[in-house]
């Protein structure tokens, strides 16, 4: 009897760990509701885009997985380990015709990265995996971790109106999803289905798993990787809510500056801590 119930357990682990792991990308070939090339259409969009008139932050307002994260057509696992940077280091270079104003900013976002965790952007030399800031008219999106070989951080002019939007998508190149996709995010907030639009459904997944999400690092509504409250949102309506006190509304879709979580999330994964 007390075998059967450790089997079960482990089913009920195996199951878990199944369920709860980073999309595939034959999983994410699957839905098609999202573009999974970069094009100047999505670009088009983004530049009648203001803040004024439409809610959220200029990195939702894209056609691609989650808004802003490029998927590889490679049909590979998608692994935290697989998808790391080598001693936290990532070789860089600027290539788009950014303003000098524009070039301060991403510099800026490095730094900020740099002085809160043991991350490093270094200029690019000869190696081979390396990160390309691009300006093409095609949104603000990156990719989510290393992807082998050269890789765009895409950021169009509509995508410095604060720097977070930039740390924001380096944060992915560096290997993190967002925040609302964690496996506990029921207990935290609400998606409100029917204020989503249709096509957008599929941003709102669970998947990442608990590793980085335990007690050490609580759900964290400040993240600038968390959506804001109106993110594809239908009809102005709120597409998330909060659970907690609503106050921290107003904290939801912040693009100031790292939080405190995401320091630690980060820093967690690469091992800074040690
Ligand atoms: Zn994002």
């Amino acid at each position: 009897m007390k075998l059967q119930k450790k089997c079960m357990i482990l089913a009920l682990i195996i199951a878990y760990k199944h369920v709860e792991s980073y999309p595939t990308d034959d999983f994410l070939a699957k839905q098609s509701s999202f573009e999974i090339e970069p094009n100047n259409f999505a670009g088009r969009i983004l530049t009648k885009w203001s803040e004024t008139d439409h809610f959220g932050n200029p990195e939702e307002q894209g056609p691609y997985f989650e808004g802003d994260i490029i998927v590889s057509n490679e049909r590979t696992f998608f692994t935290r380990q697989a998808k790391k940077w080598k001693h936290g280091i990532i070789p860089y270079k600027i290539s788009g015709s950014f303003t000098e104003d524009q070039t301060t900013m991403i510099k800026t976002a490095i730094e900020e990265i740099e002085s809160k965790t043991c991350i490093k952007l270094v200029p690019h030399s000869s190696e081979k995996d390396f990160i390309i800031f691009n300006n093409d008219v095609s949104g603000c999106w990156s990719k989510v971790g290393r992807g082998g070989g050269s890789q765009t951080i895409n950021l169009q002019s509509q995508c410095f109106k604060t720097i977070g939007t930039i740390i924001h998508e380096i944060l992915h190149a560096v290997g993190l999803f967002h925040e609302q996709n964690r496996s506990d995010r029921d207990d935290f907030i609400e998606i409100v289905t029917e204020n989503i639009r249709k096509k957008s459904l599929v941003n709102f997944q669970k998947f990442i798993p608990n590793i980085y999400d335990a007690e050490e690092s609580l759900y964290d509504y400040e993240s600038i990787l968390h959506y804001s409250p109106y993110a594809f949102s239908i009809n102005g309506k709120q597409t998330i809510k909060t659970k907690g006190s609503q106050e921290i509304i107003k904290l939801m879709g912040q693009r100031k500056g790292l939080s405190e979580g995401d320091i630690l999330k980060i820093n967690m994964m690469y091992k800074c801590l040690q």
